[in-house]
């Protein structure tokens, strides 16, 4: 049976579920607006082939609602939403659909600001920006703000330091032992940072040619990609695929924390309580990698790159004092981290 939107939207408190159809493009999408208590929602498109409307439609009520948690510990002034199209972009995909999908995001007046995802290009958006201004992560040429990944990398960099620094009593990551898997273009240039840091690195990925290219500039050691997490260091550091924080990986992790920017790192909301028990400090993924969004949004008003890393760094401070909220609450950080948003958004609900 097809789940409802409203029978999603409603327990959740979303404020928008739309729908478009395009019958010349054959384009089929959904935009979740879950809120926009704190600004405009924001989030990207994800295009995909989904097996149906209904596991679609609730993906992209998740993904929007785990933007309104993001966009708010990040400290921006935006909400939370998300767009999906259906389909396989390698066959489906053509301008005209993409102009159609802008038009669509258009309609919605800029109660929705759009972005890049998986299975869209930034080429993507520079489309979408001729007929809508309410998308963001657009290219260079264009006065955007380019390839996020770099400002994600910082970010978890940040988010390191503050772990550090609650860990061991300073930022400093000098002699660290950090552990990256999945060296793409975020763990490639987290890798960098941290060699420019001082501490020392061992790195993992499915494919040889991004480990050999790290090694080449950092002196990294290789591991395997599977045994990664056991690798005894201080720090471990999840840069490719989400859910590698399980009930079978968690009791095996050699590091003292971990700080990585692979999105849902907790393979069930269970594992916050488990990685707790372990003893094993866990830096929520959407704060540790709110970078790439911080710099997205940073391009209203016309982007400067000074200004967004300076609100980068400000993951450090956040890190802390979701640090510091679980110890106070003796909750999971993960609680801690929501909790932290759910805190931002109701003081501006009450104050607008
Ligand atoms: P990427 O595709 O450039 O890099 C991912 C790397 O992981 C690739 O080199 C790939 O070969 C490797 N990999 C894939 N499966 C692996 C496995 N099983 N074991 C080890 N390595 C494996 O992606 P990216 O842009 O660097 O993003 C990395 C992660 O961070 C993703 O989970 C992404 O969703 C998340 N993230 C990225 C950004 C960003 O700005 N790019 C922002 C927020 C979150």
């Amino acid at each position: 049976m097809l789940a409802g939107p409203l029978s999603i939207m409603v327990p959740e408190g979303f404020e928008q579920v739309a729908y478009a159809h395009d019958a010349a493009t054959g384009l089929r999408a959904i935009v979740a607006i879950h809120s926009t208590v704190l600004g405009p929602s924001l989030g990207g498109t994800r295009f995909w082939p989904f097996v149906d409307e209904e596991e679609a439609l609730v993906d992209v009520c998740r993904l929007a609602k785990g933007m309104t948690y993001k966009n708010a510990l990040a400290g921006l002034d935006q909400g939370g939403g998300k767009a999906v199209i259906l389909g396989d972009p390698s066959t489906l995909r053509s301008d005209e659909l993409i102009l159609a999908f802008g038009r669509f995001v258009d309609g919605l007046a800029g109660r929705y600001v759009t972005a890049e995802d998986v299975g869209t290009t930034q080429a993507d958006m520079d489309l979408i920006r001729t007929v809508t201004p309410h998308v963001t992560g657009v290219s260079e040429r264009l006065g955007g703000s380019g390839d996020p990944s770099p400002a994600t990398a910082l970010g978890v960099l940040w988010a390191m330091r503050a772990v550090a620094e609650r860990l061991w009593g300073s930022p400093s990551l000098e002699g660290r032992h950090v552990c990256i898997n999945g060296v793409g273009k975020v763990g490639a240039a987290l890798a960098e940072h941290l060699h420019a840091d001082g501490a020392l690195l061992s790195v993992a990925d499915v494919r040889p040619a991004a480990t050999q290219a790290v090694v080449k500039r950092t002196g990294a050691r290789v591991v395997a990609a599977e045994s990664a997490h056991t690798v005894a260091c201080d720090l471990f550091s999840p840069c490719a695929l989400g859910a590698g924080l399980s009930v079978t990986t968690i009791p095996e992790l050699g590091a003292a924390a971990v700080v990585g920017s692979a999105n849902n790192q907790l393979a069930t909301p269970q594992d916050a309580q488990r990685i707790q028990n372990s003893g094993v400090l866990y830096a929520p993924d959407y704060v540790v990698n709110a970078g790439g969004v911080i710099n997205i949004a940073n391009e209203k008003g016309g982007y400067d790159r000074a200004r967004a890393d300076e609100q980068i760094r400000g993951i450090h401070d956040t890190v802390l004092r979701v640090l510091g909220l679980a110890d106070a609450e003796g909750i999971t950080t993960a609680a801690a981290a929501d909790l932290l948003a759910e805190r931002r958004i109701e003081t501006a609900r009450m104050t607008t």
